[in-house]
């Protein structure tokens, strides 16, 4: 099958950068070729977290100027309609590889990112090492390129396209989807690459700050990435809002013309506003004092990549209980060394020459990047969760630490358990006896911390309505199980503390709880939490008044009457809104909001007094408490 007939153009992506077909034609992308007409830019990738540059993005430029410009993106379209993408791709891999080379890219802590097309990615001549080869000649180490495969072509075969791309990978190289959610491939593409990063398409970035459907769906793409171990990326932030924003989310990396436009060098800015935003949305009061890894780290003497693999040697027999050690170049890590493997594999080798062959070798030589780094102020929570996500012979590896992407010690696994264990008991001292979550004063505490960092936030004040009766009718221990089931529930939806150290679950008392979410996100969470609330009033009240809809208690006045099946009322106040500067004052408003949800019969959700959400289905007759 040729290179064409395997994937197809998307002209519904080609839209949003003005893709007029003819601009450009067979004959001067020809002469382009021919003439040594192209070269390559490089535009910056940032990571939220250190604000310093993580990465490069490799880009096709014109040597000389053209009238009228030429779009790029354009060009592509144009050599794949015309069929000679891969040619031009190979090309401008070239490029990029050598300028970066030029430009001294290989003394760089960073990563080369290039673009390829699928069809040239399945083409049998660049499955012959040329890539390899390419990237050798010019001094760029094959585990700091990021292949970046586009969404805007139709992949045909999987088959072939999932083999090349492991071929690829297999050979060293990183793997990104690049303009996520506007191709064709979407879920299928993530599922068949299982990339190592995703750039979610400028499209969804474009005001996000003020499209809060877009605002939910990237914050939801980072929280599934994170899940799968995928680093998620926004390209094309321009402008400062956007920024903030996206700084909000467990968006790893930022790209787009506000952080820097493509240039011909390789810029060594750093965004230093970023890493501070970063430390003030993260609240570690908010799951118990000291749940940052940085409070857990040690110094560790670490080696440079320049040390004989002796002094690694002598380090690990000299101290029997030393598990790795930390490789670092000017302050920024660059790689591990496990005790075992090292030993095993250095040491003896595979035909017991190991030793004698190490003798002039360096710590560079033998270092591998599968290593985890993490910055001081992230939550031990998300610490474990890259933990579990790592590969089977490093999981017990111990994890380097950095402050601002500079090298500050270690973590042994067992010391993560034992702040985990810490952190559990401290928890459980302030907990509610009956659900076991954060009781009055820990939530009074962690609401202070979010107003005093100037962070906003939505807070969730759920009611069980008609709870005395059902206690009474049903009998204190039924109505103990019911607070426990919905404390529960709402733990299992709101997941506090995963991904999201703005998630968090109290339980003030009696039948009320507290939720808090990132702004915008609550309303969903606490649709969820009703929906799953109606899942269990068959457990709650039996089958028979369950199926009636209705049971018959004494009210507040001791006389007999009817009432409807549990349901929940949720204020919800937003501080995005609603400017607070007290707990008091917040919890002022929050009452207020819930009496009005209160009125509604059923369950109900109202924000700030003005929107006011009916639940479906649990309409049945009801009193406001
Ligand atoms: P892409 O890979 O998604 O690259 C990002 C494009 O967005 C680049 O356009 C970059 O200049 C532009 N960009 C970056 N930040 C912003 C921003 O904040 N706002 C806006 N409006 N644009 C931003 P460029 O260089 O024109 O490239 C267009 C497309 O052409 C690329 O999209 C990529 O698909 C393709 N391309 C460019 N160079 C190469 C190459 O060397 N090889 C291959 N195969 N494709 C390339
Ligand atoms: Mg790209
Ligand atoms: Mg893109």
């Amino acid at each position: 099958m040729s290179q064409t007939a395997e994937v197809i153009m998307l002209e519904k992506g080609a839209g949003h950068r003005g893709f007029q077909p003819g601009r450009i034609s067979r004959g001067e992308i020809l002469d382009l070729l021919d003439n040594n007409g192209l070269t390559a830019w490089f535009q910056p990738v940032f990571s939220r977290q250190t604000g310093e540059i993580f990465g490069y993005e490799a880009l096709a430029r014109l040597r000389e100027k053209r009238t009228p410009p030429l779009d790029i993106g354009e060009l592509f379209k144009r050599a794949q309609a015309e069929g000679i993408i891969s040619t031009l791709d190979m090309v401008c891999r070239e490029h990029a590889f050598c300028r970066a080379g030029e430009l001294g890219f290989a003394e760089r802590n960073a990563y080369l990112y290039v673009n390829i097309c699928p069809a040239t990615l399945m083409h049998p001549d660049h499955r012959g090492g040329a890539t390899d080869r390419l990237a050798e000649e010019c001094g760029i180490p094959k585990e700091r390129i990021i292949l970046e495969i586009t969404e805007q072509e139709a992949i045909r075969n999987y088959d072939l396209f999932k083999k090349s791309v492991e071929y690829y990978r297999r050979r060293g190289y990183k793997i990104a989807i690049d303009d996520f959610g506007v191709g064709y491939g979407g879920l299928k593409m993530l599922s068949v690459i299982e990339p190592d990063y995703l750039k979610v398409d400028r499209h969804f970035v474009t005001n996000i700050d003020q499209d809060s459907f877009k605002h939910n769906l990237v914050d939801a793409i980072a929280t599934v990435c994170h899940k799968l171990g995928i680093t998620v990326i926004a390209e094309g932030i321009e402008r400062p809002e956007e920024l903030e924003t996206l700084a909000r989310f467990d968006i790893d990396l930022l790209q787009g013309f506000l952080l820097e436009r493509p240039g011909p060098t390789l810029s060594r800015q750093r965004l230093a506003p970023l890493a501070v935003r970063d430390d003030a949305s993260y609240c570690p009061e908010a799951h118990g004092e000291s749940c940052a890894i940085g409070a857990t780290v040690k110094y560790l003497e670490p080696l440079s990549p320049q040390q004989s693999l002796m002094n690694a040697y002598q380090r690990f027999t000299e101290d029997v209980k030393l598990q790795g050690i930390p490789v670092v170049d000017e302050q920024r890590v660059v790689g591990m060394l496990n005790r075992t493997h090292f030993l095993e594999k250095q040491m003896v080798g595979p035909y017991g020459y190991g030793f004698a062959l190490s003798v002039n070798r360096v710590v560079r030589d033998v270092l591998g990047d599968d290593f985890l780094l993490v910055e001081a102020v992230t939550p031990i929570e998300e610490v474990v969760r890259r933990i579990k996500s790592r590969r089977g012979r490093h999981l017990y590896d111990d994890i380097c630490v950095a402050k601002n992407g500079k090298y500050l010690g270690t973590v042994a696994i067992n010391a993560l358990l034992e702040a985990i264990t810490q952190k559990s008991i401290q928890l459980a001292k302030g907990a509610n006896p009956l659900s076991g979550l954060p009781g009055n004063e820990f939530i009074q505490r962690t609401v202070a911390t979010f107003l005093q960092r100037k962070v906003n936030f939505d807070v969730c004040y759920i009611d069980i309505d008609d709870f005395k009766p059902y206690n009474d009718y049903y009998g204190f221990e039924k109505g103990d199980m019911v607070i426990r089931r919905i404390g529960q529930l709402i733990v299992d939806i709101v997941q506090p503390g995963v991904n999201d150290s703005f998630r968090f679950v109290g339980h003030i008392g009696g039948d009320d709880f507290i939720v808090i979410t990132r702004p915008h996100a609550s309303q969903q969470i606490c649709r969820r939490i009703i929906d799953g609330l109606e899942g269990l009033l068959p457990e709650f009240h039996g089958e028979r008044e369950f199926s009636e809809g209705r049971y018959y208690a004494r009210d507040r006045q001791g006389e007999q009457r009817q009432f409807a099946l549990l349901s929940l009322s949720i204020g919800i106040v937003s501080t995005e809104e609603c400017p607070v500067n007290s707990y008091a004052e917040l919890a002022f408003l929050a009452s207020g909001v819930k009496r009005a949800a209160k009125q509604e019969k059923g369950s109900a959700i109202v924000r700030n007094r003005r929107e006011s959400v009916r639940s479906q289905g649990s309409q049945e007759e009801g009193t406001a408490a």
